[in-house]
């Protein structure tokens, strides 16, 4: 096991790691921009170094200032968490070069799974069924491209080979509007991405967001931790999160899963890792991977037991898996609210100060966030202050717990999404479960209307 680790990210994510890590016995280190310098979760560690000033450019993505961090600290290993350059293959690459363990899958891996195209031929080739549409590239000829869209049929989405974070995507439902969309897409994707390329899919009109967490070591081992169902979605951005996903048959689970963790094995991933699919009709279809943990990982810990971040150091540091996929047993109910600082409503973002913080706890409830009373929420960086988890024996179990959990939360100075949250849970088709992905977006559309 290693000595020390540092983490390369902030707020909840770094304070969670941190957590995995003292369960280890492993050290920390905890690199922070000049906004977070009084985050507890800095002073809780056991050593910190400011590595730039707020801007996330100058300190959270800068690379030569982590490195130089993990030197002067001697670290062996970096945890990247999530967002920042938990994806970024150049930083992944960088770290090993410099003598230190990247706590992921390798750069090459990292490299493959980032661009949408070539990950998407990763999984054709290992029988991981995907969204039908153009195979690979769109070419520059519009008639060819006419040509591709009629055969997959519209309504279509153009989407950016090296897009994330929900952005560089155009539905396209008729003909007339295809070249010019594709034409906005690529200008888009090369300013936002530096990369052109665009692909085409169908655009599917009611899937789910269903997704698969794999953990894998350095010797082909791999399991798959079931399914959360992610579709409770605002802008492609997931707002409620639950494991296991209402209504989809086990088997049908099981078969994909394991089409996930042979992917794994035939590409040597290594570390932790989620398949995401768009689920229609009982049939699953591959998006992307995500090659990180993921804020939502917790619902999968309560119903499996695992502790996916402590795996992942554990496979980082040249263990073997712990577990056979007959070990990995799913129990009870898990559903996560992400709390985020914000107008619940307008979705404005609402940065300051919190004058008071009052998290919910009793049996079945977990919270996960750095924030307490007198917490200043910077507003150079994500809006999401914590995760409330809950879990039981059976979903009702579950959305009742995180009922009294979300009427017990009290935060005051800024502006939440805890009403957002308290609308959700009392919200019949949230109950009933098996909502799409389109379904917040039209309960807000109405509340607008
Ligand atoms: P990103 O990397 O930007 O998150 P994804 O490929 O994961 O992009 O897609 C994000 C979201 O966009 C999905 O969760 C879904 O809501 C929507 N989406 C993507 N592809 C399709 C498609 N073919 N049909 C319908 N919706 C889609």
């Amino acid at each position: 096991m290693f000595d020390k680790i540092l983490i390369a990210n902030r707020g909840e994510i770094a304070l969670r790691i941190q957590r995995a890590c003292r369960e280890l016995g492993v050290k920390t280190v905890v690199v922070h921009s000049e906004a977070d310098t009084e985050a507890k979760y800095v002073k809780l560690a056991d050593e910190s170094v400011c590595i730039g000033p707020a801007a996330s450019r100058d300190s959270y993505l800068n690379i030569p200032a982590i490195i130089s961090a993990a030197e002067v600290t001697d670290s062996e290993a970096i945890h990247p968490g999530y967002g920042f350059l938990s994806e970024n293959a150049d930083f992944a690459e960088r770290v090993e070069k410099s003598g230190f363990v990247f706590i992921g899958p390798r750069p090459e891996t990292i490299r493959i799974m980032g661009d949408k195209v070539s990950a998407k031929d990763a999984m054709r080739a290992s029988g991981v069924p995907v969204v039908p549409g153009s195979d690979g590239a769109l070419p520059d000829d519009p008639k060819e491209i006419i040509r591709i869209a009629r055969s997959v049929g519209y309504p279509v989405i153009i989407k950016a080979s090296g897009g994330g974070g929900g952005r560089g995507m155009r539905v396209v439902n008729t003909e007339a509007a295809l070249i010019n969309a594709v034409t906005m897409t690529r200008a888009e994707a090369g300013a936002a991405f530096g990369n052109p390329s665009v692909y085409l899919e169908k655009f599917l009109e009611n899937p789910r967001h269903i997704e698969i967490q794999v953990l894998a070591d350095e010797f082909r081992n791999a399991v798959y931790l079931g399914e959360r169902d992610c579709s409770m979605q605002r802008r492609h951005q997931k707002v409620i999160e639950e494991a296991p996903a209402p209504g989809i048959a086990r088997r049908l689970i099981d078969r994909i899963g394991v089409r996930c963790t042979e992917a794994c094995r035939k590409m040597g991933y290594r570390g932790a890792g989620t398949f995401e699919f768009l689920f229609e009709d009982g049939e699953f279809y591959f998006i992307e991977m995500n090659t990180r943990v993921q804020v939502e990982h917790p619902v999968t810990e309560q119903i499996t037991g695992i502790d996916i971040v402590q795996e992942q150091i554990r496979v980082a540091a040249g263990e073997r898996l712990r577990f056979k996929q007959r070990d990995i047993r799913l129990a009870g109910h898990a559903i996560e609210c992400r709390i985020n600082a914000e107008d619940p409503y307008k979705f404005t973002p609402s940065p300051g100060r919190i004058t008071s913080w009052h998290p919910p706890g009793g049996p079945g409830v977990r919270v996960d966030s750095h924030a307490y009373t007198n917490y200043f929420v910077p507003p150079n960086y994500d809006s999401m202050i914590g995760k409330v988890i809950t879990f039981g024996d059976t979903r009702e179990q579950a959305i009742m717990r995180m009922r009294i959990a979300l009427s017990e939360m009290v935060v005051e100075g800024i502006q939440t999404n805890l009403p957002l949250h308290r609308d959700l849970l009392a919200d019949s088709s949230f109950v009933a479960g098996g909502t799409s992905i389109h379904y917040l977006e039209n309960k807000l559309a109405q509340r607008r209307g």
